[in-house]
């Protein structure tokens, strides 16, 4: 008999050599139908694998990213199977899953493939899909794997063959069609639907640009046509998303490559946007009892050897900065904390003074590979909306629940509805990997779990999430697109109290240590706009948006009237400009609708005879005809309504 465990810890007795398969069956039909690939001690396995021992046992579906992923890679097999069969004498080499599909890299000799070719090779795989063939895993000895490759001539395969161990070498058969492969399969390739190739693309044998230059072929696929056709149209949506495209188009930043890569420039309709989000966090912040503290750009390389984050990350982050004078080292700042513990420490604190909260919007640099540099989500230089807070273990789940209430603010504020807290605890069979008392880690953790429950959040609890110096909070956001951000963290911290020796004196008059919260709802304002910018899709809330109001005269003998209702907007702290060009009023509107601009007043000879105006909203809406005293108390009422106070 075998022993099997389930992820939930139950264990249940099953015959010698049972597959994953029968095994679900014996479960539910539901689950045997669902299933497309397991996982056997932390091994990937086929569902039709013949289990010889006791062990842990996991399945998959297409809803998990690992049956995704033998997903994938199946379909990779039959997207080889069909380039072999309609490109005669090609050399196959490696063909894995990626995040978002797969890709097969082929060397096609004197042949040439195109974009055009993609719905040829789609079809038939559909087409040899639909015959439900079997992906048959099988061991095979070395020898006999590079006889079968030698006699293709594929000195790809035979070199990656060349360079593994005897008995450890596995082939995937299905169909008439015979791949190298490690394993991990859907069971048969009936369960692919829906195939959708989607670029080709050079690459070089084994990523060396001296090795022969490949041909790779993307791809996707799917259980269901409709996931395709949905999965297209969240492309097309992103695409049109993209803050890169819409930064560009509204004017907010922009990037040169001589002032350097990943360093964001921030156009003056930017900077505005940016600062109307930070004064906006920074008078909630002052209702919580915050003070801000300013601290500068660099910092001696000591101060990160005390703080730790040298010995880190220093080697692969930016080099210290070097002076004139001997033996000066400075550092770019690659986080605020340091130089908030030693603000903390510039004077002796008293029981009754705590909590200190200390915020900052800090900028941050950190050294990222030019290849991983991604619009503003990855830059090298970026401001945090930092704070620190310093308290008693005792006030811990009263600040948790402020930092949590600001975090809600902050997201009701900017249309983010639909979000799940993540409480990140240690692994309490590991112990010795984290700092600080077991005491302190139990209170910390009932501290955030209570204060998570008491504010009615919706939230999962993680083991062996936390970080070496604390438990966290975080908040995962599901943007309009479906896709999940983790924005806004909160983390306790015992580790920079203890290396800066933070301290206070207690009722007793005996000196304690703080315990140190660091906080940020945005995170870095860099990716929050990113990520608002995609999210909305450039339709910024009324309140945060460069542009409220374009003002439009029909002709020239209407300018300098259209001037005055420019002012009274102005008086009115609308944010309004006026398009003066000599364009058609049709291309105006259209302009202004691309750039996003909530309204859109047209004047005219009728409009000011009667101080009555033609508005119309973003998305081709006309809101009719109102007077200027009722349109300024229509748009502050509708600013306010997306904007309350803390
Ligand atoms: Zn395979
Ligand atoms: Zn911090």
């Amino acid at each position: 008999m075998l022993k099997i465990r389930f992820p939930d810890g139950a264990i249940r007795s099953f015959e010698l050599y049972s597959t994953p398969f029968q095994i679900a069956s014996s479960i539910s039909q539901g689950l045997a139908r669902n299933i497309i690939s397991a996982e056997f001690n932390g091994k990937k396995i086929e569902t039709s694998t013949k289990l010889n021992e006791d062990g842990d046992l996991k399945f998959f579906t297409w809803e998990d990213k690992q049956g995704k992923e033998a997903f994938w890679h199946s379909s990779a097999h039959l997207l080889a199977q069909v380039l072999e069969e309609l490109y005669d004498g090609i050399k196959l080499t490696i063909g894995p899953a990626i995040s978002n599909g797969f890709y097969y890299d082929v060397d096609f000799g004197n042949k040439t493939m195109s974009e055009k070719d993609f719905s040829k090779i789609e079809n038939r795989m559909i087409e040899i899909a639909r015959n439900q063939h079997e992906f048959k895993f099988r061991s095979v000895s070395k020898k006999k794997a590079i006889d079968f490759y030698s006699k293709n001539n594929n000195q790809y395969k035979v070199e990656l063959i060349e360079n593994l161990e005897d008995g450890k070498i596995t082939f995937c058969d299905h169909d008439n069609f015979t791949d190298l492969c490690k394993g991990g399969h859907i069971p048969h390739t009936g369960l692919i639907k829906a195939v959708k190739l989607t670029s080709v693309a050079g690459a070089y044998w084994r990523g060396d640009q001296n090795n022969t230059q490949l041909t790779r072929v993307y791809g996707i696929s799917f259980p269901k046509q409709k996931q395709l056709t949905d999965h297209l149209n969240f492309l097309e949506e992103a695409k049109k998303r993209d803050h890169r495209k819409l930064g560009k188009e509204l004017e907010l930043f922009t990037f040169s490559s001589t002032v350097g890569q990943g360093l964001p420039l921030w156009l003056p309709k930017g900077a505005e946007l940016r600062e109307r989000l930070e004064s906006f966090l920074k008078k909630a912040q002052k209702k919580s009892g915050y003070q801000q503290v300013i601290s500068p750009h660099i910092g001696n390389k000591e101060l990160y050897t005390k703080s730790g984050h040298y010995q880190k990350y220093g080697e692969s982050s930016f080099q210290p900065i070097l002076t004139p004078a001997d033996g000066e080292e400075f550092l770019l700042k690659p986080m605020n904390c340091p130089h908030h513990c030693e603000i903390y420490n510039s004077k002796q604190w008293s029981y009754k003074e705590l909590p200190v909260r200390y915020a900052e919007f800090g900028t941050v640099y950190r050294y990222e590979q030019s290849g991983e540099l991604h619009g503003l989500t990855r830059v090298r230089g970026f401001t945090q909306d930092d704070a620190h807070i310093f308290c008693t273990e005792e006030q811990l789940n009263d600040e948790f629940k402020n930092v949590i209430d600001l975090v809600l603010y902050v997201f009701n504020s900017l249309g983010f509805e639909n979000f799940t807290a993540q409480v990140s605890l240690r692994d309490t069979k590991n112990k010795d990997k984290y700092i600080g008392s077991d005491s302190s880690w139990e209170e910390a953790e009932k501290a955030i779990i209570n204060a998570t429950k008491e504010k009615g959040l919706k939230y999962k609890i993680e083991y062996g999430e936390a970080a070496f110096y604390g438990p966290k909070l975080d908040f995962m956001v599901k943007d309009a697109l479906g896709r999940e951000w983790q924005l806004g963290t909160i983390q306790v911290d015992y580790n920079l109290p203890e290396r800066f020796e933070l301290s206070y004196v207690d009722q007793n008059n005996s000196s304690k240590r703080p315990v140190m919260i660091h906080r940020a709802p945005f995170g870095s304002m860099e990716r929050f706009i990113a990520i608002l910018i995609e999210h909305t899709g450039g339709n910024l809330p009324l309140w945060l948006t460069s542009n409220q109001v374009t003002l439009i005269p029909v002709g020239e003998k209407h300018k300098k009237y259209t001037e005055k209702v420019f002012k009274l907007l102005e008086n009115n702290e609308i944010r309004a400009t006026v398009d003066m060009r000599n364009e058609t009023v049709g291309k105006k509107i259209r302009e202004s609708e691309l750039k996003k601009v909530p309204f859109m007043l047209i004047i005219g000879d009728e409009e000011k005879k009667n101080k009555i105006f033609s508005i119309r909203e973003h998305g081709g809406n006309d809101l009719g005809k109102m007077e200027i005293n009722d349109f300024i108390k229509y748009i502050l009422d509708k600013t306010k309504k997306t904007l309350k106070e803390f």
